[in-house]
């Protein structure tokens, strides 16, 4: 039509120009895959051609300076295509494999460590924290960071029975929070509500529609608009608080971390699963969050001593029962952790009835 302007194209670009050229040459014709040693991957194609991956874990959140160290590296050692995974992992595509040591040793006079293929810990896929978001009780970041210092060998090595995925989510609603393990905010209070500013800030039926117990209901304080919560009803899930800020849920003392096990994804060996509860309560304690490391490691040394090759986190659990899970991993149980799913129709929301 005459006149009409050219649409504005926002959006992820075309990743193929900026891929390794043997990469794109290659797409869709890989054969298989090796690992010849931990940190690089060696993947064959069916033309003969081959390309090495080298990983190095990052922290994510990363300043200008360690970026263009990471590029000049690539530019240096690699063959300047580099690409960041989900879980805050750079890359460096390789296809001359004489050029993977020096790589590997430049990165690691940097201070980076490379590492977390295979049946190593993988670096913990984090969430945004408080740098980013607008919600979080705790910093993903930081509990990332003070985690894999502890876990660092972990990383590096094949030390694992099988991989294992670590997430941290530091809301209770919203991204992270499923893998071998999660450690997860949990809200142990309702709200706090700012009367004087619900009305001038909140949309009341938006925030009375997302509690999913139906706590919330308007209500009129000191003659202005505002909301109030049936406490006894609330399951402190936070909800609320993204769309209505008066309605405040973090709090030092009452937020603390949960920690949940055995979710899995994936079905090559075994159905995916749910994780679960396992430690509740823990202190959301900066800047090392010295409590859920303690017991996080804890669980990957009983994991490591006793699981089977190849048995990932779920499937050891699934083979040894949940009561000799706590036993070896001495955590305390109680009645509120393992909830089993024919029993959850009650406990959980799993249907769009609403239940008092
Ligand atoms: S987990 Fe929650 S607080 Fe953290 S980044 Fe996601 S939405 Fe924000
Ligand atoms: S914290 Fe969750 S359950 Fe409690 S009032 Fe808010 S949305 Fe409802």
């Amino acid at each position: 039509m005459q006149g009409q302007r050219t649409p504005i194209e926002s959006g992820c670009p075309d990743g193929f120009q900026y891929m390794h050229p043997t990469m794109r040459k290659n797409y869709g014709n890989w054969a298989y895959h090796e690992d010849p040693r931990p940190g690089v991957l060696k993947h064959t194609s069916r033309s003969g051609e081959a390309i090495y991956t080298v990983r190095a874990g990052t922290q994510r959140i990363l300043d200008v300076l360690t970026l263009r160290k990471l590029c000049d590296i690539g530019d240096q050692y690699a063959e300047g295509y580099v690409r960041f995974t989900i879980r805050s992992n750079i890359e460096y595509m390789v296809a001359d494999g004489n050029k993977v040591e020096p790589l590997i040793e430049a990165l690691e006079k940097e201070g980076f460590v490379v590492g977390g293929t295979k049946n190593s810990v993988a670096m913990i896929s984090h969430t945004q924290g408080w740098l980013h978001c607008d919600i979080p009780g705790t910093d993903a970041s930081g509990v990332v960071k003070s985690m894999m210092d502890e876990l660092i060998e972990d990383f590096k090595g094949w030390n694992m029975p099988n991989r294992v995925h670590i997430t941290t989510s530091c809301c209770q609603i919203n991204c992270g929070g499923q893998g071998d393990i999660a450690i997860n905010i949990q809200h142990t209070k309702p709200p706090k509500i700012n009367h004087d500013l619900v009305a001038n800030i909140c949309e009341r039926p938006s925030v009375v529609a997302r509690c999913p117990v139906a706590a919330i209901r308007p209500a009129l304080v000191n003659g202005k608009p505002s909301l109030e919560v049936d406490e006894k009803k609330c399951i402190c899930c936070g909800a609320c608080y993204p769309p209505c800020t008066p309605m405040q849920i973090n709090d030092p003392e009452n937020t603390k971390l949960a920690i949940w096990v055995g979710g899995n994804h994936s079905n090559a060996r075994s159905k995916p699963t749910f994780q679960k509860l396992v430690a509740a309560g823990i202190p959301n304690n900066p800047p090392r969050w010295p409590e859920a490391t303690a017991i996080v490691k804890k669980i990957l040394q009983t994991y490591k001593d006793n699981a089977r090759d190849w048995e990932r986190l779920s499937d050891w659990i699934e083979r040894i029962g949940w009561p000799q899970f706590f036993e070896l991993t001495e955590l305390p149980f109680t009645k509120f952790h393992v909830d089993n799913w024919r029993g959850a129709r009650r406990s959980l929301n799993a249907s769009t009835h609403i239940r008092f």
